[in-house]
C-alpha cells in the first residue's frame, strides 16, 4: 500500500464512529470507501462469517498427536526472549546470563536427567518476525540440541500481541490488522498501562493469520517443534472489543450465513442485517452491570466472537497438522473460573478444545479448604479438560496438593515449571514415572453428569453459574464422581445415570426431547430452578420444557426493564418416577450464608465456592434418582475429595484421594470405602500408593455384593488405590 493511501484509510477508521451518530447510511459508504482504501488488506472473501460456516461444515476432523497419549512431562526454559526483558524493562543487570542459562545445554542435559521429556521454550513474542529473527534462530539451535538429548520440544507463540513499535516498521498493513475500539483505538493487552506497546491483532482479519501461519510454519519446519504453545487466548471484556471494518462486515456475514431471512424475522423482527452493528455502551449502562442478556444482536455478537476464535484456532490448528501432524497444539484460554467466558472474553470451551490436545489455566485457585467452609480447586477445569480429551496446564510447581490435585483429576502431570525443579515437584515427577501405567489411558467412572449450557450461562450468569458451581461443590465435597457435560452431549446420555441442570434454563425443543428420552428410558434427572423454563435464545417458554418430569416449577419472568437480583432459597425436593426413570426438582441450591456481593460482570469467583446449605438433601436426592447407582462412598471430612478411573488393560479400577487440608498438616485416617466393581473385573489385589510413603503396600478387601469395600489406613496429601483384576 502507497504511504498516502494509508493515511487516508487510518483517517477513514477514525472517521467512522462519528459517522456512526449521524446515521447508518452514511457510516456505510464511508466503511466501503475505507474498504477500497485499503484494498488487499480485507477482501471480500476474507471477511469472516461466510468463509467461517464454510469451514465449520467441513468434514475436516481434528488430528491428534499420538505421543501425547503417554501423558505429559513438560518444564523450562524460558517463555521470555530476551527483547522482551529488554522492552519491558525493570530486569537485573544479569538478565542476559539468566536467559542464556534458561536454553544452555547444561539446563537441557539436567531436566532430561530429572525425568523431564518435554522442554519449553521461547519462540515468538509479537515483535514481528524481523525484529526476533536472532532469537528464533537461536530458538532452533536449542531445539536441536533437546532433540538430541531425546526430549520433545514445546514453543512459546504468542497468539494475541502486536509489539507495534517493531511490527509496525517491518509490515506497514499491520496498522489494519489490529484490534480497534468504537472510537478507533487500538485494544491493548490488560498487563496495566507500562505495556501499552502490546496491541490486540484482530483475529477477523486473514492477513493477521496468514502472518501467523508463517511463524507456525517456522515452528514446525525449522524449529521442528513437537508443541505449540499458544499465549494469551481470549479478548478483551465490553466495552473492549473490537469494531475494525472486518469485525463489522464479519458480524454481518455471520447473521446472513448463520440465518435464512426468514429465521433472521424471527431473531431481529426483520430480514436486512445491513446496518446492525456491534454493541455500544454509555456511562449509565456499562456492561458489567448487566444481569441478563435479553438483546439478539448482543446474544449474536457474543456468539460472533466465540465463533471467531474457533476459527482462527481450527484453520491455525490444521494449518500446523498439515505440516506435521504429530505437532501438538495448546492454548492459555484459562479454564472454568466462575466467570462468563464467553460474554466477557469470546472463549467457549467446548468449541476450542477439539481443536487442541492441551490448554493452560492461570486461574487463582490454589486448591484448598478454608476456614470459612470454602474449598477451593481446579477440579472444574480439570473436568472441562477431560471432556474434551484435554490435558490441562496448571501452576502446580510450588504445592503437593496441586500436584497431588493434578495427577488425580487430569491422570498426568502437565507443567512442572522452570528449572530449578522443586524438590516437591521431583518426588511427585518420580512417583508419577514409577507408577506410570495407573494414569495412562484411564477413563473417568462418572454416574452423574453435569450440564454447563452455554447459552443459560452466558445470558443469566448470575444464576446459571452459581447454580452450576454450587451444585459441583455438593458432589466434590460428598466425593460422588462426576463429568462436567456440555450441549452436544445432550446428544447422547447413555455413558450417564443421572443428568444434574443447575438453572440450566435456556434449552432447545431438540435437547429437551433428548433429556426427556434418558428418562423416559430409566435415567436420573435432577433439575434445579429455572431449568428448562426458556429457549436457547432466551424466549420464555409457555409451556416449561420439562413439563410432566417437572411439575413444581415457578413460573419465570420475560423480560424485564430492571432485573431483580437474585438469592436461591431452599425448599424440599419433588420426587417423581417418569417412565423408566426418575425426576428430581429442587427450587434452587442454598447458598450458605449471606450472599456475597455481586461481582463485575456477575463473576461467580472462588469466594462463592462453598457446600450449599442443603447438600445433604441434594446428595441422597441425587442418589435416589441413580436408584443407588453410585459406584463409590468414601467416609471422612469434607476436605478429603476423590476421583474413580477404570482401566481396560489391565483391567482396573482405580481411586484417588487427596487431601485439601495437607498443607496444615492434618492427616485423615481410617478411610472407610466401598466401591462397586465395572463388569468383568474380578478383584485379585488391592494395591495403595502413595508419594508421602516410600513403597506401596497391599491393602485388605471384603467383598460386598458387587462392590468390595476396604479401609485406607491415612491419607496424608495423596492416595491412590488400585483394585486389580
Ligand atoms: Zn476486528
Amino acid at each position: 500500500m502507497q504511504p498516502g493511501a494509508e493515511q487516508k484509510a487510518a483517517k477513514l477508521l477514525s472517521a467512522v464512529p462519528m459517522k456512526r451518530a449521524e446515521g447508518n447510511e452514511e457510516e456505510t459508504m464511508d466503511r466501503r470507501e475505507f474498504m477500497t482504501a485499503v484494498a488487499g488488506t480485507v477482501a471480500a472473501s476474507q471477511i469472516p462469517g461466510q468463509a467461517n460456516l464454510d469451514a465449520a461444515t467441513s468434514p475436516t476432523t481434528p488430528l491428534r498427536a499420538q505421543w501425547l497419549e503417554r501423558g505429559l512431562i513438560d518444564a523450562g526454559g524460558t517463555h521470555e526472549p530476551y527483547i522482551f526483558v529488554v522492552r519491558r524493562g525493570g530486569q537485573r543487570l544479569d538478565a542476559h546470563d539468566a536467559y542464556e542459562r534458561a536454553q544452555s545445554e547444561a539446563l537441557i542435559r539436567r531436566l532430561k536427567d530429572q525425568g523431564v521429556e518435554v522442554f519449553h521454550t521461547h519462540l515468538y513474542k509479537g515483535f514481528g518476525m524481523a525484529a526476533e529473527m536472532p532469537e528464533m534462530q537461536e530458538t532452533r539451535r536449542v531445539a536441536e540440541i533437546a532433540h538430541r538429548y531425546g526430549l520433545k520440544v514445546d514453543s512459546y507463540i504468542q497468539w494475541n500481541t502486536m509489539m507495534y513499535e517493531t511490527f509496525f516498521a517491518e509490515e506497514p498493513r499491520a496498522q489494519n490488522w489490529i484490534q480497534r475500539d468504537i472510537y478507533g483505538q487500538p485494544i491493548l493487552l490488560t498487563y496495566g498501562y507500562q505495556q501499552s506497546y502490546r496491541y490486540r491483532p484482530c483475529f477477523a482479519n486473514q492477513e493477521y493469520l496468514d502472518y501467523l501461519k508463517k511463524i507456525v510454519r517456522f515452528a514446525v519446519e525449522e524449529v521442528k517443534t513437537d508443541f505449540i504453545h499458544f499465549d494469551n487466548f481470549d479478548l478483551n471484556a465490553e466495552p473492549d472489543s473490537c469494531h475494525c471494518l472486518a469485525c463489522v462486515q464479519g458480524f454481518r456475514n455471520f447473521l446472513r450465513s448463520k440465518y435464512s431471512p426468514e429465521q433472521r424475522r424471527e431473531r431481529f423482527g426483520f430480514e436486512n442485517v445491513d446496518f446492525v452493528n456491534p454493541p455500544q455502551w454509555n456511562r449509565q449502562n456499562p456492561p458489567e452491570k448487566m444481569q441478563i442478556i435479553f438483546d439478539p444482536a448482543i446474544q449474536e455478537w457474543i456468539d460472533f466472537r466465540c465463533q471467531l476464535m474457533a476459527d482462527a484456532l481450527r484453520q491455525m490448528s490444521l494449518f500446523a497438522k498439515s505440516l506435521n501432524s504429530e505437532v501438538a497444539i495448546e492454548i492459555n484460554p484459562h479454564g472454568i473460573t466462575g466467570g462468563n467466558r464467553a460474554w466477557e472474553n469470546g472463549i467457549d470451551h467446548a468449541r476450542l478444545l477439539p481443536w487442541t490436545e492441551v490448554f493452560w489455566t492461570e486461574e487463582d485457585n490454589p486448591p484448598g479448604y478454608h476456614a470459612d467452609g470454602r474449598l477451593v480447586s481446579k477440579i472444574r477445569s480439570f473436568k472441562l479438560a477431560r471432556a474434551f480429551h484435554n490435558i490441562l496446564l496448571a501452576y502446580i510447581a510450588d504445592d503437593p496438593v496441586a500436584m497431588a490435585e493434578c495427577l488425580a483429576f487430569n491422570q498426568t502431570l502437565g507443567y512442572l515449571g522452570e528449572d530449578p525443579l522443586t524438590p516437591q515437584m521431583l518426588k511427585y515427577l518420580a512417583f508419577y514415572r514409577t507408577h506410570r501405567d495407573l494414569f495412562v489411558g484411564t477413563q473417568d467412572v462418572a454416574p452423574v453428569a453435569v450440564l454447563r449450557s452455554y447459552p443459560s450461562l452466558t445470558y443469566h450468569h448470575a444464576r446459571a453459574q452459581l447454580s452450576a458451581i454450587l451444585m459441583e461443590q455438593t458432589l466434590i465435597q460428598a466425593r460422588i464422581p462426576f463429568a462436567l457435560v456440555f450441549d452436544e452431549h445432550l446428544q447422547d446420555l447413555s455413558p450417564y445415570r443421572v443428568l444434574v441442570l443447575p438453572d440450566s434454563e435456556c434449552l432447545s425443543d431438540e435437547q429437551l426431547r433428548s433429556i426427556r428420552r434418558f428418562v423416559q428410558n430409566g435415567g436420573g434427572l435432577v433439575a434445579i430452578g429455572q431449568a428448562g423454563l426458556y429457549d436457547q435464545w432466551r424466549r420464555l417458554r409457555v409451556t416449561p420444557g420439562l413439563s410432566g418430569m417437572v411439575d413444581s416449577q415457578k413460573r419465570a419472568r420475560d423480560y424485564e426493564e430492571s432485573v431483580e437480583s437474585i438469592a436461591p432459597q431452599a425448599s424440599p425436593a419433588v420426587r417423581k418416577e417418569f417412565g423408566k426413570g426418575r425426576a428430581i426438582y429442587f427450587a434452587g441450591v442454598e447458598y450458605d450464608g449471606p450472599l456475597p456481593a455481586p461481582e463485575p460482570y456477575f463473576a461467580i469467583e472462588n469466594r462463592f465456592w462453598k457446600r450449599p446449605k442443603n447438600a445433604p438433601e441434594i446428595v441422597e436426592e441425587i442418589r435416589w434418582a441413580a436408584k443407588g447407582e453410585i459406584p463409590l462412598e468414601v467416609s471422612g471430612p469434607e476436605f478429603l475429595v476423590a476421583n474413580l478411573v477404570d482401566l481396560e488393560e489391565p483391567k482396573q479400577r482405580i481411586l484417588h484421594l487427596v487431601n485439601y487440608q495437607a498443607r496444615r498438616g492434618t492427616r485423615v485416617e481410617a478411610v472407610q470405602v466401598k466401591c462397586s466393581l465395572p463388569s468383568g473385573l474380578r478383584p485379585r489385589e488391592v494395591r495403595l500408593y502413595s508419594p508421602d510413603t516410600e513403597t506401596s503396600r497391599q491393602l485388605n478387601w471384603k467383598p460386598e455384593g458387587s462392590a468390595i469395600s476396604l479401609v485406607v489406613p491415612e491419607v496424608k496429601t495423596y492416595a491412590v488405590v488400585a483394585i486389580t483384576g
